[in-house]
């Protein structure tokens, strides 16, 4: 770790004690009023249009497990787009791999991984769930699934950009998928970041409650770009990258996936909410852990949590400042919020 970050991280290490003060910020669920319906996903810049998509579904009524697939479906089809989706960043190898996955109010939940020329993962993650025995499948068992079940095999379409950025990769083939760099003016998917390569890992993950205050998640991603062939990052992992308990809370993950992993990190999430901290503060305390039990691998790595309990209370923590959300609600319209940081 180079000598500032590494001060900055004593520092913040330093803080840990005054931290579990925060334990001080319970929430009493019984004296609130259940806001509902709730949509929250990951990333501003994208979350407003898969939002718009989640809200229509909750604004009817609808449920939130039809939300978030319907919402985070938008993010999957997008062109502007840098690694979610079959537009996405590919491998090393050039190739496009996807993980997704989703869960509901009753505990069930579908999974794919590594997953090739199928445009809309989140939706057979879904498929998995509710017409298989099974939980997850991956690479060329996911595909043989998806095409089974009526999905249609797609080529790869970099575009323009991601063609340049990966050949420019090429030449020094140079892996560094920690690298945390400051998003344009116009977000993460700007042309001049797309071409420079630079900015190379994105999930879009969205959680719900609905009308009937039942909660649902999905988080799809490419992962990593230029990853390691059959890499799989936190996103298609079931209490890693996204959890669901319809008693307490949703929590889910972007951000350097083996980080998420170690820790479990949206199942500590939902965990911290049952023990009665606020999404906020319990994604705040999954952030903590990662720094604590991750000194030597952290490097610049980014990570950011988003929880919503069963009272519609929504919050959010990352690692280092940058990570924004986009919330809607009955009264908040796509309200972009900058999360909390630590170092
Ligand atoms: N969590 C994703 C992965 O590691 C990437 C990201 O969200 O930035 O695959």
């Amino acid at each position: 770790m180079e000598s500032n970050s590494r001060r900055k991280f004593i520092r913040t290490i330093g803080l840990g004690s005054a931290f579990l003060a925060l334990k001080g910020q319970v929430y009493a669920a019984s004296k609130k009023t259940v806001q509902k319906p709730v949509v929250l996903a990951t990333w501003y810049n994208q979350a407003t249009r898969a939002n718009e998509a989640a809200w229509k579904v909750l604004s009817e009524q609808g449920r939130a497990l039809d939300a978030v697939e319907q919402g985070v479906r938008v993010t999957e089809s997008e062109t502007e787009n840098c690694c979610v989706g079959l537009n996405a960043m590919p491998d090393r190898d050039g190739i496009v791999t996807l993980d997704a996955c989703i869960m509901d109010e009753f505990n069930n939940c579908g999974s794919v991984a590594a997953i090739e020329q199928i445009d809309h993962p989140i939706s057979v993650a879904r498929l998995i769930m509710e017409k298989t025995p099974h939980v997850m499948l991956v690479g060329a068992g996911a595909q043989q699934f998806a095409v089974a079940n009526g999905f249609k095999l797609k080529g790869l379409k970099l575009t323009p950009g991601q063609e340049a950025a990966y050949k420019a990769w090429r030449e020094k083939s140079h892996y560094e998928p920690v690298k945390n760099i400051e998003k344009g003016e116009h977000g993460p998917f700007a042309p001049e970041i797309m071409e420079s390569g630079e900015y190379n890992h994105d999930t879009i993950g969205m959680i719900a409650i609905d009308s009937k205050g039942n909660l649902s998640g999905a988080c799809t991603t490419s992962g990593m770009a230029y990853k390691m062939h059959g890499r799989v990052g936190d996103s298609p992992i079931i209490g890693a990258g996204l959890f669901v308990d319809n008693e307490v809370g949703a929590a889910v993950a972007t951000g350097v996936g083996e980080e998420v992993i170690r820790i479990c990190g949206s199942h500590l999430v939902v965990e911290f909410m049952r023990q009665g901290l606020s999404p906020e503060v319990a994604c705040r305390k999954a952030v903590e852990r990662i720094i604590k039990k991750s000194p030597k691998n952290l490097g610049d790595s980014q990570v950011g949590f988003l929880a919503i309990n069963k009272m519609g209370e929504y919050g959010g923590y990352a690692i280092r400042e940058g990570f924004d959300y986009a919330v809607c609600t009955s009264q908040l319209h796509n309200q972009k919020v900058n999360a909390k940081f630590l170092l």
